[in-house]
């Protein structure tokens, strides 16, 4: 689950990070109030929404020469003009894709004056197993840009749970960054917080980009980039009442609250299986066969009719999907449930592309007789390689 930058920023203030003061607004109304709690003489209004590159971002209503999602304003009355402009309009930036996203919020923060721009990021490196920190002088650009063309100038250090962050590990990290004097000092006071925060909150990945040291030698956080680790969402109620459902798929959002597995992709298969390794087999096969999956939304073990109707639904609501291909092995998850969900789940919408139906495993005689005898256009399959060879001529007519 991701949050905005405000958020984020909120949440990092409560740990004793140095963020700048700010105010969230919902409309443009809120803007000069927000502007004049401020200190000032220099704002910055800020574009809330769930992706990066805002600053080099577009606004698709105003025209390739308007400013981007990110502007310094020098008085208030700018920031008004800013937040009127900005507000409601679509911000298209590197990572939203060409649709852009509709920006609902914006952030009224104090302009800080900058000296250096810093990159630092924890994430879970799953090569060691630890959490690790990722620095570099090269801050506020694309951090893959830096990795692709000057891997030198970063530097990754991971973090011994036992430990925590040493001396040892802020001597490396503050040497990379090319740290001196107070601006030392503020970092080695801000890295084991933010760790501290990373592994209590349970993030999978904090991106602060950039880190600034300031004209005054003092460091701050000037963006910052919060996801949290779905899983151990249940532990942070806090962290729960952040999601701002605006910001996601419709149908991941239906999905969660079935507590089914789905992703959107890119082809235009839908496919319904039971456990991550059957997905990537089906996805591979029927890649092997010419095609590209759509989606795939895994029911997992223990689901009744109502969740796999559900899975169903979801499936079929994608405009791009020319055909399903459910896959189940039941073991834990019955064949029979799931012929009753794809039924009950066809009765309800309809089938207006092609179905092929593989089932194997526990009850499957009694799943394949729901399936014959419901009376639907369903095309049954043997075996994995016999549904992917389907479910693809059937798509290619
Ligand atoms: P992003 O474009 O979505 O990554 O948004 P950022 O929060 O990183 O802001 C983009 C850029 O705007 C930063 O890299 C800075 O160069 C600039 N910027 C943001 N806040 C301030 C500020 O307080 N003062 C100054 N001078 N520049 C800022
Ligand atoms: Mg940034």
């Amino acid at each position: 689950m991701n949050i905005h930058e405000y958020q984020a920023k909120a949440l990092l203030k409560s740990y004793g990070a140095p963020v700048a003061e700010g105010v969230a607004i919902f409309s443009a109304d809120e803007a000069e109030a927000a502007a004049k709690s401020l200190p000032g003489p220099l704002y910055v209004v800020k574009s809330q929404i769930h992706a990066g590159g805002r600053g080099k971002g577009k606004f698709k209503e105003l025209g390739p020469d308007a400013k981007g999602g990110v502007r310094l304003s020098k008085s208030v009355d700018e920031v008004v003009a800013n937040a009127k402009e900005m507000l409601g309009n679509t911000l298209v930036t590197a990572q939203t894709g060409p649709a852009g996203k509709q920006v609902n919020r914006l952030y009224i923060e104090d302009g800080a004056d900058i000296d250096r721009e810093l990159y630092l990021s924890l994430l879970v490196d799953r090569s060691v197993g630890q959490v690790a920190f990722v620095v570099s002088t090269e801050g506020g650009m694309d951090i893959e840009a830096v990795a692709h063309d000057t891997p030198e100038k970063i530097l990754t250090v991971a973090i011994d749970p036992e430990a925590g962050v040493t001396a040892a590990d802020l001597a490396k990290l503050t040497a990379a960054l090319k740290l001196e004097g107070e601006a030392k000092a503020d970092a080695e006071k801000l890295f084991p917080i933010l760790y501290k925060a990373f592994v209590e909150k349970d993030m999978s990945l904090l991106e602060i980009n950039p880190l600034i040291v300031m004209k005054n030698g003092r460091m701050r956080v000037l963006d910052a980039k919060v996801s949290f680790d779905g899983n151990a969402l249940f532990r942070h109620e806090d962290i729960k009442a952040l999601r701002d459902e605006t910001e996601e798929d419709a149908k991941e959002i239906e999905a969660s609250k079935w507590d089914l597995a789905y992703v959107a992709l890119d082809g235009n298969i839908g496919c319904m299986v039971n456990g991550a390794g059957l997905a990537m087999a089906t996805m591979d096969i029927i890649k092997l066969y010419g095609k590209e999956p759509a989606n795939f939304c895994d029911v997992g073990g223990g689901a009744g009719k109502e969740k796999v109707a559900a899975a169903f639904k979801i499936i079929t609501a994608d405009p791009k999907v020319e055909g399903i291909l459910v896959n189940i092995f039941g073991g834990i998850m019955k064949c029979d449930v799931i012929a009753e969900g794809v039924v009950a789940a066809v009765q309800e919408v309809g089938l207006k592309v092609p179905l092929v139906v593989r089932l194997e495993g526990t009850n499957v005689e009694l799943g394949k007789k729901i399936l014959n005898e419901s009376g639907l256009a369903i095309t049954a399959a043997d075996d994995l390689d016999d549904a992917a060879k389907k479910i693809v001529a059937a798509i290619n007519g």
